[in-house]
């Protein structure tokens, strides 16, 4: 089945298959379709269930300034999230509703094909490495499979009031972008 982007929004709209959309609006990612680089958060804060559009509160902006710090810009990348509704008062996400929200996701990275995925904070970094504790993975690209390399960085949400781990994002983002030249020359 190979659906467009758009088509992806429309069947987003009419799926029930997590709880969470009772009291929540679908938000689906967004991006340059022929990403090379893509970037999974957790779930939509207010902000992005207002919208309907993943990271554009307060962590959005954030993520917009570290992505600025090595040249890519919103429209360059393919911005996601492993749940597709805002948890009630912003919640962690449970097993059970990232469980039920994966094949959206999954869909997403098979229409897209990134040569890099960005997990963003744990949740995200789970899906892929489930034993792999972020604080020991960050900053470092991680081989998944012949095509495909994780890079792990903190989530900007939890960066927000915390000066330390926010020094963290702009060195983990040098470090992608380190990362993403060598590749770029590579032959
Ligand atoms: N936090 C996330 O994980 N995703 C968003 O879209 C916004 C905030």
């Amino acid at each position: 089945m190979n659906l467009t982007l758009p088509q992806l929004q429309e069947k987003l709209k009419e799926w029930k298959g997590c709880p969470l959309h009772k009291n929540a609006n679908p938000v689906l990612g967004e991006g340059n379709p022929h990403a090379t680089v893509m970037f999974i958060g957790e779930a939509p804060g207010q902000k992005e269930d207002e919208l309907g559009r993943p990271f554009v509160g307060p962590a959005g902006q954030f993520l917009d300034e570290l992505l600025a710090t090595i040249g890519l810009k919103r429209d360059e990348v393919y911005i996601s999230n492993v749940v597709k509704y805002r948890p009630p008062n912003n919640r962690d996400p449970t097993d059970e509703e990232k469980e039920q929200c994966m094949p959206w996701l999954k869909l997403e990275i098979a229409l897209i094909k990134p040569k890099i995925i960005v997990p963003l904070g744990r949740h995200a970094l789970g899906h892929f490495f489930p034993n792999v504790k972020i604080t020991a993975a960050h900053g470092k690209p991680h081989k998944l499979n012949d095509t495909v390399t994780i890079f792990p960085i903190y989530h900007p949400a939890a960066a927000l009031h915390n000066g330390h781990l926010r020094q963290s994002l702009f060195d983990d983002f040098k470090a992608l972008g380190e990362f993403l030249k060598e590749k770029k020359s590579a032959p």
